[in-house]
């Protein structure tokens, strides 16, 4: 049997490498010269790194699961890593259950709300009740209105910029169980994690296991069409070729589905309002001298032109990047943002400056260089009744298959749950495998 997948981001290769156990032969087609898609890696001259920024939490059981499976588990490094908040023009650490307590700019009782508020979303299991409900409003049922406006709303406008207040109150539940589960480990300490080599290192065993299995990963190659053949199996065609195979399972974004496939090989549903999407644009720094002492810096404040700053060297060891520290400051628009409409050289003038603001002792001497990595479509905004509104794929065909994070209801876009979607996918797709 052959099997076709197209796109070689996280999730087709992950796909691939856990159908290759099976006696079949795997063609994985991507569009761009390196695997990877949106968790792609950097050449940065003297090191390379993850184009954004990556990292693994102590609870990614099922993407720890799979980097023991690849034979990586000893390049897998642990390290204690801060969380920071910057609001009100000042720095706070947010990095234990008790410096979250402890936040200053709430008294007794509302940090009592705060705590209430934690434990209660934690406990919750039935995500779909959340679903109709803004964060906004359910924060200020559950924990009163003075704990949303000093910590929960400025939280927002760091995680979600000009649309904090869109969001469903399921977008902050992930956000609290994520905490919650990280914090009630019994360390009660921020440990997050990274391989050795960053995802290159992933990538580079996942495409190398594949092929000692007599798979292949086709680079620079973009699929054109994907057609239903008329004695059976898939019909697929790039450049002036065309290929055929038993099985094809789409792992690409939706728009390119449709775009590519034929209409009767699959179905979506949509509803009349569309689904809206975050990108994300990113300054990506090397300096000399170390720029944050936080993993994650959270930045309530409309005047600094990102939402965050991750400092990736905080984490990772220096060996790692060449003694270059690595820092990125993204910020996550919709489609329409002015910011698209702006060139590399003015966005990377903008967040200079909102750096330059941010940390008074920056020097541009210090800088050893400057990118500006962007992806235009990354997540859907998690607005109001999002599972009603999100397009449901359903394919005609018995050998096509459509998997992609587009089918993430209840979750935030992160490769642990992209192990465990490919894991869920394969218990039905084995029963097509010989
Ligand atoms: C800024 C940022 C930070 C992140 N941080 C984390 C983190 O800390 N931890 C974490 O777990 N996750 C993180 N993620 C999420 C992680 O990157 C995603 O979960 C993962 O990359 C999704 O992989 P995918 O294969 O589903 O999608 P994609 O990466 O989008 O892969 C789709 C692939 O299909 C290819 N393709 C498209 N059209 C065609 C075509 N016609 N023919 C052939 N190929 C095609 C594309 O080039 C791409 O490679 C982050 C993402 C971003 C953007």
């Amino acid at each position: 049997m052959n099997i076709g997948i197209v796109g070689g981001g996280f999730m087709g290769l992950v796909l691939a490498q856990k159908i290759s156990k099976s006696n079949v032969r795997i063609k994985v087609f991507e569009q761009e010269n390196q695997p990877g898609g949106l968790a792609t890696y950097q050449d940065y001259g003297d090191f390379t790194w993850d184009r954004f920024y990556h990292v693994i939490l102590p609870t990614d059981n099922h993407l720890i699961g799979l980097i023991q499976e690849l034979g990586l588990e000893d390049r897998l490094n642990w390290r204690r890593s801060l969380t920071g908040y910057y609001v009100h023009k000042k720095f706070y650490s947010i990095s234990s259950s008790k410096e979250f307590l402890l936040f200053p700019a709430l008294g007794i009782i509302d940090k009592m709300m705060l705590g209430y508020t934690l434990f209660y979303g934690s406990r919750i299991k039935d995500w779909k009740k959340l679903e109709k409900i803004s964060a906004k409003d359910w924060l200020i049922r559950i924990g009163g209105k003075k704990t949303y406006e000093k910590f929960w709303s400025p939280l927002l406008l760091a995680k979600l910029g000009e649309n904090h207040e869109r969001v469903s109150a399921v977008f902050i539940w992930t956000y609290i169980k994520r905490l919650f589960d990280a914090r009630s480990s019994a360390a009660q300490k921020e440990h997050m994690g990274y391989v050795s080599g960053g995802y290159k290192t992933i990538f580079d065993q996942l495409v190398k296991l594949l092929k000692k299995n007599g798979s292949d990963v086709v680079l620079n190659c973009s699929i054109k069409h994907i057609s239903p053949n008329p004695s059976g199996g898939i019909t697929i065609a790039y450049d002036d070729k065309t290929e055929h195979f038993d099985k094809v399972i789409f792992t690409a974004p939706l728009n390119i589905l449709e775009k590519v496939a034929s209409p009767n090989l699959f179905e979506i549903s949509k509803n009349q309002e569309a689904v809206e999407y975050l990108g994300v644009i990113c300054l990506v720094l090397l300096t000399q001298k170390p720029l944050t002492p936080y993993y994650v810096l959270n930045i309530a404040d409309e005047e600094v032109p990102f939402t965050g700053v991750i400092g990736m060297s905080s984490l990772v060891d220096l060996d790692q990047t060449a003694g270059t520290y690595i820092t990125y400051f993204p910020k996550y628009v919709t489609s329409d943002h002015s910011f698209w409409s702006k060139s590399d050289d003015e966005l990377r003038t903008i967040f200079l400056e909102g750096v330059q603001n941010l940390y008074s002792d920056f020097n541009l001497d210090d800088m050893k260089s400057a990118r500006i990595h962007k992806a235009f479509k990354v997540q859907p905004l998690q607005v109001l009744n999002y599972s009603k509104i999100v397009p449901k794929t359903k394919t005609k065909h018995p050998d096509f298959h459509v998997l992609n994070t587009s089918q993430f209801l209840n979750d935030t876009l992160n490769n642990n749950s992209v192990v465990s979607h490919v894991e869920n996918f394969m218990v039905d797709f084995k029963k097509e495998l010989p």
